[in-house]
């Protein structure tokens, strides 16, 4: 299996050459050149394997024996979906499951994803990166300084799933002061020598745009192995393909049953590994797309115009993982709808890239947008609110801000006889104060995360300015 890019101008590569990088050169993302076929057999081999089993037999079709033999490739995902390493659960559930199903009434169920150390979906492809990562990196007898910017999520799933492994070092910036209590102390109170936060004076964008200067300076970028490990990556996007299959296989019996899945979605990466599912077999039939306020996504599955907004039209929501200005997995799904014509795809990113928009329904292709089961909504934060109190009352359960965005749209369009999975993005624990205000009592942390805010923490308080990070950098090196 080898990897194109979308813009159709650079060389195919192997699933561990693309890993440590994250844009092909010619500034579009990777995707595999043709999809695996997973059969009805297939399928049927796989009701009732465990998560790992099922991992293996999907990622060894998308990763070839030459590039990573396939007894590393087990040894790798054995090490990673572990019962220890998914132990949050919802009372009830079995971690051995890694990403158990919860069952709200029939035909609607949560997908539980986010029982990992940081408690977001994030860890359930961060985890096994970081083991692929030090791997491929051990083969090539390379190292790697991880770089990247967070508002909250992602960099604390980069530093859980990155502490600690031989070859890595990670540099997380983050705006000072502007993530919640619960999410700074779960990143600063990390001890690990290889970790590294670094507080910018300043708000995410700022942290941004100095991570996209240090990957600009070509020199400092090759001499300091300056990688990345944000949404495009294509080994995130594989390791999501694998909890579609479980969810699917949890709730039906055989392969002519249909379902749907309902995601809180931001830069598209989790929805479009459910398109890569969909793609190599599942039988899926909606998958719909949920937004909050920031609802580029939306618009575009209503209208069929992409329309980025900018940061400075960017809202601050109560579900702040989904708060995108635009959504940059995108451009993978635009790929297959547009019949992979990379040089299509150079005429539409160029008008993205100079701050414009398109309409692919005045291109005529929209009207194919409903063979691969795309639907979307929004909802606001009245409507999370609401979903938060419903969920609690009507089924004993509390979610998330961001999972109440799913469900919100998934009850609006789910159909009565097809079983809606909603992917449980985070756990109501990570945003404590919205669960106040929806519910008004503090949901129910894990043991063990008791007193995260009082353990001592580590970070470094910075200027936004780019040559004090790379002197940083330098001297950490
Ligand atoms: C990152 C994140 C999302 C959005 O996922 P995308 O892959 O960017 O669409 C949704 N919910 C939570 C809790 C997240 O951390």
């Amino acid at each position: 299996m080898k990897y194109i890019s979308t813009r159709g101008q650079s060389p195919a590569l192997t699933f561990s050459e693309i890993l440590l990088g994250g844009l092909a050169p010619d500034g579009g993302l990777y995707m595999p050149e043709t999809y695996p076929q997973f059969s009805d057999d297939d399928l049927n081999a796989m009701r009732g394997m465990h998560y790992r089993d099922l991992a293996f037999t999907i990622l060894s079709r998308l990763v070839d024996e030459s590039d990573i033999p396939s007894a590393d490739l087990r040894t790798i995902i054995d090490k990673t979906y572990r019962a220890e390493v998914y132990g949050f659960t919802h009372a009830g559930q079995n971690a051995d499951d890694i990403t158990p199903t919860l069952k709200l009434e029939d035909n609607l169920y949560l997908l539980s994803l986010s029982n990992g150390p940081t408690l977001a979906f994030k860890d359930m492809a961060m985890q096994l990166l970081g083991n692929l990562f030090e791997y491929v990196l051990a083969k090539k007898g390379e190292t790697t300084n991880i770089l990247g910017a967070t508002s909250g999520d992602t960099g604390s799933a980069a530093e859980y799933a990155m502490r600690g492994k031989k070859g890595v070092r990670v540099f997380m910036l983050s705006p000072h002061g502007k993530m919640s209590r619960f999410q700074t102390a779960q990143m600063f109170s990390l001890q690990d020598d290889n970790i590294f936060n670094i507080a910018i004076k300043g708000v995410f964008d700022d942290a941004q745009d100095i991570v996209k200067a240090v990957s600009n300076d070509i020199a400092f970028k090759a001499q300091y192995k300056i990688g990345a490990v944000n949404s495009i990556n294509w080994g995130r996007i594989a390791a999501q393909v694998v909890y579609y299959f479980k969810g699917y296989l949890a709730v039906t019996k055989e392969n002519t049953q249909k379902v749907s899945f309902a995601v809180p979605s931001g830069n598209f990466g989790n929805v479009c590994a459910g398109h890569i599912a969909r793609m190599i077999g599942l039988p899926i039939d909606q998958l719909v797309v949920a937004t909050n306020e920031n609802d580029v996504l939306d618009e575009f599955f209503k209208t069929g115009v992409y329309r980025p907004r900018g940061s400075a039209n960017t809202y601050q929501t109560s579900s702040p993982s989904m708060d995108i200005s635009k959504a940059s997995n995108f451009e993978r799904f635009v790929f297959d709808l547009v019949g992979r014509d990379s040089a299509k795809m150079r005429e539409l990113w160029h008008k993205v890239d100079t701050g414009g928009a398109f309409d692919l329904k005045a291109e005529g292709y929209f009207s194919q947008v409903p063979d691969y089961g795309f639907a979307s909504g929004s909802s606001n934060h009245q409507n999370r609110m609401q979903t938060i109190r419903h969920t609690h009352h009507t089924y004993g359960v509390t979610i998330d801000t961001h999972t109440a965005d799913g469900l919100k749209v998934a009850i609006e369009l789910r159909k009565p006889d097809v079983p809606m999975l909603v992917l449980e993005t985070a756990l109501p624990a990570k945003f404590e104060d919205a669960i106040v205000e929806a519910l008004g009592t503090v949901p129910e942390r894990p043991a063990i995360l008791k007193g995260l805010e009082g353990l001592p923490q580590r970070s470094v308080v910075m200027d936004g300015d780019v040559d004090a990070v790379k002197a940083f950098i330098v001297s950490n090196t």
